[in-house]
């Protein structure tokens, strides 16, 4: 089986920085718990794109279960 290439990394160098901080089982929960309106529930994000605004981290992708665009908001600490 062929893998699919890997996309660009999706962080921002600021994005990083902040995710880095995240330890490695918050990580997982944050990406694996986004609310998708389409499946009306908490369902794996397939990450494209993380960057900060403000002071938030925008983590943004889409639905793993129907495609759907979703995004997810990590406040600050
Ligand atoms: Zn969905």
């Amino acid at each position: 089986m062929i893998m699919p290439i890997q996309p660009d990394n999706p962080f921002t160098p600021q994005a990083a920085k902040r995710w880095i901080k995240i330890p490695q089982w918050a990580q997982e929960k944050i990406l694996a718990n986004v609310f998708c309106g389409k499946c009306l529930g908490s369902v794996p994000i397939i990450l494209e794109k993380a960057e900060m605004r403000d002071r938030d981290l925008i983590l943004m992708g889409t639905c793993n279960n129907c495609g759907k665009k979703i995004c997810r908001v990590v406040e600050p600490e």
